[in-house]
């Protein structure tokens, strides 16, 4: 271990806690052995709380978009007609990975920065009869917004009863409340580099009744990717291919770790940990990236000011340690994100502020030394309920 450890503030892969980091160095097992059945049924078992949903998981050596390829490939047929739901580069992804597929796929694209709206999904798909799929991003990593997914699962639902929804929550679940069965939501996705505290090399998938029931009818190619081979290897503890063993360790690490922090605390840190991101890089003159009420809260973007050298100021932040992540797609350039999912807590958000408040002395910019860190720790101690008086704020 270094003796100092970069402040890793992007939005996945996210940095590790100790004991996983120390789980993910374990010996091998058989991965055909109790040990490993244990194991694994702890991890498909522990995780359905936190998709809200009483159906089976299947958890899948792959990186999370091929969590998302399996959602396409095991519920389509060429052909079938899909509307992909995008408000960023992820929301394109899906779609695109839809479309190469074979399905028929109309695009609702949002402005990038805003959510998605309720009656233009509503629109959308009452223009599409017949559409077998709806596919929707609950949390835009790329955008740094959140979509209202149950208020878009019912607009989908009121058009289409019988219409799949399918969510990408790479980089939300674990981190923000999910009712995948309340929400009528038949697959959701999550990878285990973002809210699990854990490497890249997982990514976790759950299925409705009626998800399930659609794999034995669609004949998009699939054979590694075949979530029922998954499903019935499961039963038997098992995983049908070899599975990245020191990953499945960590996941289950990091799961015993967020049972003991329990689910409540889990999401009032990231809740606390966006709102002092937001306030802290406001009050550091950056204007933020999405609209404030669909603000997600796992990753907070802002907008590059015109008059900022970038790459110097990126520069001066990273030797003071902290890394944050550039734009991606049209979007490279012109903001950079700030992570706060999976092990967060609030003094490395502070941490973080205070280094950007130190590159933005150094490069000229008309900031007061420690408002920006003073801003974000009174907006998380509001999260967290704490009434702040006015005479002591900064
Ligand atoms: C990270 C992420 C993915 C893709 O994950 P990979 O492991 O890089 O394939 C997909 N969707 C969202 C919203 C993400 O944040």
């Amino acid at each position: 271990v270094d003796r100092f450890e970069p402040n890793l503030r992007i939005p996945g892969p996210t940095a590790l806690p100790p004991s996983v980091r120390t789980a993910g160095g374990r010996q091998m097992i058989n991965h055909r052995g109790p040990e490993f059945a244990a194991m694994l049924e702890r991890i498909l078992t522990g995780m359905k709380p936190f998709f809200g949903t009483t159906s089976d998981v299947a958890m899948i050596t792959t990186a999370g978009s091929g969590g998302l390829e399996a959602a396409v490939v095991n519920t389509m047929s060429p052909g079938d007609k899909v509307v992909g739901v995008s408000i960023g580069s992820f929301g394109d992804r899906f779609a695109k990975i839809a479309g190469i597929y074979g399905a028929d796929v109309t695009k609702l694209d949002a402005e990038w920065g805003y959510a998605a709206a309720a009656d233009e999904v509503r629109e959308t798909v009452r223009a599409t009869p017949g559409v077998k799929a709806v596919l929707l991003t609950h949390n835009e990593t790329s955008t740094g917004v959140m979509n209202p997914i149950a208020d878009l699962a019912a607009a989908v639902r009121a058009e289409a009863p019988d219409a799949l929804i399918l969510v990408d929550s790479v980089s939300g679940l674990g981190a923000v409340p999910f009712e995948m069965d309340d929400w009528g939501v038949d697959i959701v996705v999550t990878g285990s580099q973002k809210a699990w505290m854990s490497a890249p090399g997982l990514a976790m998938i759950a299925a409705s009744p009626r998800a399930w029931a659609a794999m034995e009818q669609a004949t998009m190619p699939r054979f590694y990717l075949d979530l029922r081979a998954h499903r019935d290897a499961a039963a038997n503890g098992q995983t049908p291919f070899t599975p990245a063993i020191a990953v499945v360790y960590q996941v289950d690490e990091g799961l015993r770790l967020m049972g003991e922090e329990g689910a409540p605390a889990i999401f009032a840190r990231h809740e606390a940990c966006a709102a002092a991101a937001r306030a802290g890089l406001s009050a550091l003159g950056f204007q933020l990236f999405a609209d404030p009420a669909a603000a997600s809260k796992t990753v907070t973007a802002a907008w590059v000011p015109e008059d900022l050298d970038w790459k110097a100021f990126n520069g001066e932040v990273k030797r003071r340690g902290v890394v944050l992540a550039g734009g991606q797609g049209k979007l490279t350039g012109k903001i950079f994100r700030l992570g706060h999912l999976g092990s967060v807590t609030i003094e490395e958000i502070l941490g973080a502020i205070s280094t950007l408040e130190f590159a933005s002395l150094a490069s000229g910019r008309p900031v007061t030394p420690g408002a920006a860190v003073a801003a974000a720790q009174v907006a998380a101690l509001e999260a967290y309920g704490v009434a702040v008086p006015a005479a002591a704020r900064a």
